[in-house]
């Protein structure tokens, strides 16, 4: 079943985007060497529900926390605990929001003190894969068209894509029909129409595209310990441009202010 939003949902679905934005800030303000995930996620719990949300990941399928948080190897779905960050880690910090009946779902990778300089060209590329696949995801485009356009970033700068995560339709449901895979042909799968809503979040890998499981039931990490990014905004597909419902705007201006470095 596809769900295609009135203008209004749509409306709703940016609202919760942007407290996810800003949740990421609150996240982007403290983030730093020394400083544990754990510490994140209360953080962030707390901005959610001071905003009127609901932190949408919180006993999701029984998880523990309000943010998934995601160290070097680790891809996704990472469990904020009481390790503390240290001086060239990478941490992607995922986050989604319940509010007012709707979802939304964005996600950052953080560089932590001085990160090695092919770490943080890993982190530049699937940010711009994320928005290379962005800008396919318009009316009248297939859905391979934008999985394919992440892909051919990634590959064509010498990384792996993650085939066993996929980004999501969203809406009243935190994941919702169709699934958008981070690979694919071009002029494949469904045909995209106004009113859809999805999460695109490229998962790459520095190394091969290879993950496992952990024994914690929920982190994903690569099967070579290579280290792994992840960025997700929400989107609603439009007729020209995209509408992207959450921003990295608040993000980078807290970065700034904590001098760390941004990634274009
Ligand atoms: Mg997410
Ligand atoms: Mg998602």
């Amino acid at each position: 079943m596809l769900y295609y939003k009135t203008q209004e949902e749509i409306e709703l679905i940016r609202e919760s985007s942007l407290l996810v934005s800003k949740t990421l800030a609150e996240v982007a303000k403290h983030i730093r060497v020394g400083i544990t995930t754990l510490y994140l996620d209360k953080l962030a719990e707390e901005f959610i529900r001071d905003h009127g949300g609901v932190p949408a990941f919180l006993d999701y399928n029984g998880f523990p926390n309000s943010l998934c948080v995601s160290v070097n190897s680790q891809v996704v779905h990472g469990i904020p605990n009481d390790a503390e960050l240290k001086d060239g880690d990478i941490c992607s910090v995922d986050c989604g929001v319940l509010k007012n009946g709707f979802y939304g779902d964005s996600a950052f990778t953080f560089p932590i003190g001085e990160v090695k300089n092919e770490t943080l060209r890993l982190l530049e590329i699937t940010k711009e894969s994320l928005y290379k696949g962005i800008e396919k995801a318009v009316a009248g485009s297939r859905l391979g068209d934008v999985s394919a356009a992440i892909q051919q970033h990634a590959e064509s700068n010498g990384y792996s894509v993650v085939r066993e995560l996929v980004g999501h339709g969203i809406g009243r449901n935190l994941h919702e029909k169709p699934e958008v895979p981070n690979y694919g042909k071009r002029g494949s799968g469904m045909v995209l129409k106004e009113g859809l809503v999805i999460a695109i979040e490229p998962m790459i890998n520095l190394g091969g595209k290879a993950v496992i499981h952990e024994h914690d039931g929920w982190t994903v990490r690569t099967a070579d310990n290579k280290p792994s990014a992840h960025f997700e905004h929400t989107v609603a597909i439009r007729k020209n441009k995209a509408d992207i419902l959450s921003t990295f705007d608040y993000i980078e201006e807290a970065l700034k202010e904590n001098k760390i470095k941004v990634i274009n």
